[in-house]
């Protein structure tokens, strides 16, 4: 990193604040920072977009936030790095669209002297990102899978209790720690028969959804309605995120039956105002605003020649090396808990009054 940092002067100030040890000497205040978030999959997205664009414009530098579009996502996504890296981008943020498909453009970015953060979900099998800034992805899927069976309990007492499980797209590092953290709450209850998943498809093959789509997720739902729920009662569904929750309930309803205990994440407007109608069952407050905060945060660091603040540096190991990353606590929310949770978000608050 030392090599590419130290070969990328381009004979302009680079700052002048010390910084620890071996990082770089930091880059001009008004530098370009490339953002490249993948297609609109959820509401995040969007709105992390716009909080980039401002919050960045507004910390001095030159702002570049680009989006994936729907259909030729991964080849959209390394076009706009390559484009970034071209137009002397010194931070390059990307929620990836797909985590093992960007190392040649990552590997650029280094060669040019850009320092690369990983956004919301891990790239793989790269030496070349530098940080990593998230929610905790593996408690997303604890809070998930607790939020699960507290829910299944509070409708039924006693088990056992009929599930489905439905994970999010393969591409995305994160699908697999959602999963992963929810089976470490499901499987032992699995293990005691107190919770069946009635379809028998518990492999993370069988229960991804490709590109976090709703009509996918609608349509396993339906198959599986079809194939397991004739004459059985489905008392609770494991869904990664709010987007694909409300297709598994738009399923389930559609096919006349009573709405299941079913998880969520991201506090999509649609699903806040589900869970307090009483139909979602929960769903994750993960605050975008302090996710974009805390990466604005390490690209003002970097700028300033300083080591950005993390606080893991063991977990998140890309099949390359382990990254720095920093984590930010997701909340579970219920109807029970949701005023309190959503109080200073200006968009969520009104919808639990
Ligand atoms: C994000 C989730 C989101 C999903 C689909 C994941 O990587 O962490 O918050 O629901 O992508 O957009």
């Amino acid at each position: 990193a030392m090599l590419a940092l130290t070969a990328c002067g381009s004979g302009r100030d680079e700052g002048t604040s010390g910084g620890s040890g071996s990082e770089a000497k930091g880059f001009p205040a008004n530098s370009l920072i490339g953002v490249s978030l993948p297609a609109k999959t959820s509401e995040n997205w969007v709105l992390a977009g716009d909080l980039f664009t401002n919050g960045l414009k507004e910390a001095g530098f030159e702002a570049n936030v680009q989006y994936a579009g729907a259909s030729t996502t991964v080849a959209d996504q390394q076009a706009q790095i390559t484009s970034m890296v071209t137009k002397g981008a010194k931070v390059i943020v990307i929620g990836a669209t797909d985590a093992a498909q960007l190392s040649t453009q990552v590997a650029a970015a280094h060669q040019a002297g850009a320092k690369v953060i990983a956004y919301d979900r891990l790239i793989l099998n790269t030496p070349d990102v530098d940080y990593y800034v998230a929610f905790d992805n593996f408690k997303v899927g604890q809070l998930q899978g607790q939020a699960l069976l507290d829910g299944m309990k509070a409708k039924k007492p006693n088990g056992p209790y009929n599930i489905e499980l439905f994970s999010g797209s393969p591409d995305d590092n994160n699908s697999k720690v959602f999963f992963d953290g929810a089976m470490s709450v499901l499987q032992p209850e699995i293990d005691k028969g107190n919770v069946v998943v009635a379809s028998g498809q518990k492999d993370i093959k069988q229960t991804a959804i490709q590109g976090w789509k709703a009509e996918g997720a609608q349509a396993r739902m339906d198959q599986l309605l079809t194939s397991t729920y004739g004459n059985k009662e489905l008392d609770g569904v494991l869904s990664p995120n709010d987007t694909l929750a409300r297709a598994i309930i738009t399923s389930v309803k559609g096919a006349g039956k009573p709405v299941p205990v079913v998880s969520g994440q991201d506090s999509e407007v649609e699903s806040v105002k589900s869970i307090v109608a009483g139909e979602q069952y929960m769903t994750i407050n993960k605050d975008t605003r302090t996710l974009v905060k805390q990466t604005i945060d390490m690209v003002k660091a970097l700028q300033a020649g300083n080591a950005p603040q993390v606080n893991d540096t063991k977990t998140y190991n890309n099949g390359s090396k382990v990254v720095d990353t920093f984590l930010l606590p997701p909340v579970a929310v219920t109807k029970a808990n949701a005023a309190e949770a959503y109080a200073n978000d200006p968009k969520l608050a009104p919808l639990t009054k």
